[in-house]
């Protein structure tokens, strides 16, 4: 069981204005910011983790904060769509919430027997809170948003594709993905490793043209093992499918391994340790401004650039 890959590590996408992006995922969706550190191939800017209390895997969303980015597109070859779980019963709180906050939604719909309201980050991202019965994951609230209503953590992620084989192929025959069912054009691979964030939806549409990673876009997904034999044990059997596969790289928070899927959408296997304690203590996470060790000696220029958030 210890090496099987426990669904979504974390997603990372792209942004424009760091203050707007961090109002927004702290206040309106009220989740914690838990790591707040540099692109680490690129000091000059933030990269936020925003997550549960503890940045658990399967609830942590990250962001390369580029002021003036150009507008991504959404489009195939691409992940299109973030999905969270929410309480049963709470999208009418979400729907007043986006209007009260100038948010743009749609109205809740449903699919796979599921209640889900879509909607749009300030730089375009799309999302879905999906309703869920049971999910025993603990949230973190803010003063706006209780238990009731509070978000839990990744449902789903969604790949949009031309056609489906390939990626299906890197999910069910490396990543332990099996096929759960089909509503038009959208396949439901779930992987049952793991209780949450087990969902991976590939969206088949032969006509839609490739979409640009840019602002407003997702980067990549990460997803979860234990621990680093776990880790290299995928970079062997990644290798050999044939897959170009990244040397182990250190994040601080986890280890990674990259790799871009045939259908051209970039995957990464990360680990949960060490975790976002490693440097601050669990009470103070996302307070401080956290760098790796190579950049502590420019860190008063570094903070002289980064914009503020207050
Ligand atoms: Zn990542």
């Amino acid at each position: 069981m210890e090496t099987k890959i426990s669904g979504i590590h974390h997603i990372t996408a792209i942004a424009g204005n760091a203050k707007r992006n961090y109002d927004f995922y702290t206040r309106v969706l009220g989740l914690r910011l838990v790591k707040k550190t540099v692109n680490f191939d690129d000091p000059g800017t933030y990269h936020f983790y925003y997550g549960d209390e503890q940045g658990t895997p399967g609830t942590i969303l990250t962001f390369f904060p580029w002021e003036g980015i150009v507008q991504g597109r959404r489009g195939s070859r691409q992940a299109t769509e973030i999905g969270y779980s929410v309480p049963s019963g709470s999208l009418a709180f979400w729907q007043d919430r986006f209007e009260k906050n100038n948010v743009i939604y749609n109205k809740p719909a449903e699919k796979f027997g599921q209640k889900y309201l879509t909607f749009l980050d300030p730089d375009g991202l799309k999302f879905e809170l999906t309703e869920v019965e049971t999910d025993t994951r603990k949230q973190w609230l803010s003063p706006e948003i209780g238990t009731e209503n509070a978000v839990y953590g990744f449902h789903h992620v969604t790949i949009t594709a031309n056609k489906m084989e390939a990626t299906a192929q890197v999910l069910t025959e490396l990543l332990g993905y099996k096929l759960a069912a089909t509503e038009v054009n959208r396949h439901r691979f779930v992987t049952n490793a793991v209780e949450y964030a087990a969902i991976v939806d590939i969206v088949e549409a032969p006509g839609e043209p490739i979409g640009h990673v840019a602002g407003g876009s997702v980067h990549h997904i990460a997803f979860r093992v234990k621990d680093e034999e776990t880790l290299m044990h995928y970079r062997d059997r990644a290798l050999a499918m044939g897959l170009h596969i990244t040397e182990k790289i250190d994040r601080n928070y986890f280890y990674s391994l990259y790799f871009r899927e045939p259908g051209g959408v970039l995957f990464e296997i990360a680990t949960d340790n060490p975790g976002f304690t490693v440097d601050e203590p669990l009470e103070e996470l996302g307070s401080n401004l956290k760098l790796p060790a190579q950049y502590e000696a420019d860190r008063q220029e570094i903070e002289k650039v980064l914009p503020k958030l207050d």
